[in-house]
């Protein structure tokens, strides 16, 4: 048996109940419930208005089903909520990630184990750490715990990479709509940073020019004590959408 790290999340019409309702599901898969965390409701500060609601958790489930298994256990469950309230909610009333599997590392074209976005992720790391600080997250060497940590420092530090773009992003990264005027979230140009200041950082965003096919590359540059985030963008205000938006799951 391995024990498996699941984010389930749920945008409008979410209710703890329908988390609870999908893990048994998920046990009729062959994925056995071990721990829940809480519900966390991440609904962003100014995107409340318009009546969404975004409600996170996680939980370890322990099977002795693959990583490609699992993914597929986890979408067709995602797949019979979707289609149950579909007319109602939306297509996004449940995603289930699978976060971390043991200490099994994954990177095939439709998997990347562990979940490139979990490091950096506020929302998913906050109910993660509930259950799981003391996992170790297999590429990065640290526990959930020590990331958790990681995302508490202010300011937060990004370098933005625009080196392999096609088009300049205009003027400054600093014109980005973010809340820079506290201190919360630095963004700098590539261009810009020392060498020295490196160890600073909370990571590096590399932009690409968007394709069809969008490898997700956010452990493809392994590098001592550097995170990497890639976006892919169609053009300056894209880019400056998707930072803005990166941001907003860094900071919470
Ligand atoms: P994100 O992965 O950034 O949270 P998302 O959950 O909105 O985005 P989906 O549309 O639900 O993305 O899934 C897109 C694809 O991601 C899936 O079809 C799946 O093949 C792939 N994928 C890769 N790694 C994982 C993983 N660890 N867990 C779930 N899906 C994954
Ligand atoms: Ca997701
Ligand atoms: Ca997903």
């Amino acid at each position: 048996m391995t024990r498996s790290l699941i984010a389930l999340g749920s945008n409008i019409g979410a209710s703890p109940s329908l988390f609870q309702d999908a893990l048994k599901e998920l046990e009729t898969h062959g994925l056995m419930l071990e721990q829940m965390s809480s519900c966390h409701d991440t609904t962003p500060i100014g995107a409340a208005a318009d009546g969404d609601r975004f409600l996170n958790a996680a939980a370890i489930v322990s099977s002795t089903h693959t990583p490609a298994q699992i993914l597929e256990a986890l979408q067709s469950v995602e797949h019979s909520f979707g289609r149950k309230r579909d007319v109602r909610w939306g297509s996004r009333t449940l995603d289930l990630d699978l976060l971390l599997h043991g200490d099994c590392v994954v990177d095939e074209p439709k998997l990347l184990v562990p979940h490139p976005a979990l490091w950096y992720r506020r929302f998913v790391l906050s109910s993660a750490v509930e259950i799981a600080g003391s996992w170790n997250h297999p590429l990065l060497g640290e526990s959930l715990q020590t990331l958790w940590q990681r995302l508490q420092e202010r300011p937060v530090r990004l370098l933005v990479d625009e080196t392999n773009l096609s088009f300049n992003l205009k003027d400054d990264v600093r014109q980005l709509d973010m809340p820079l005027e506290d201190g919360m979230a630095l963004v700098e140009l590539y261009s810009r940073i020392r060498r020295s200041d490196v160890s600073l950082l909370f990571g590096i965003v590399r932009l690409f020019p968007s394709t069809n096919e969008q490898p997700r590359l956010s452990h493809r540059h392994p590098r001592i004590g550097m995170r990497e985030i890639p976006l892919f963008v169609d053009g300056p205000d894209d880019a400056h959408q998707q930072i803005a938006m990166l941001v907003g799951a860094i900071l919470g």
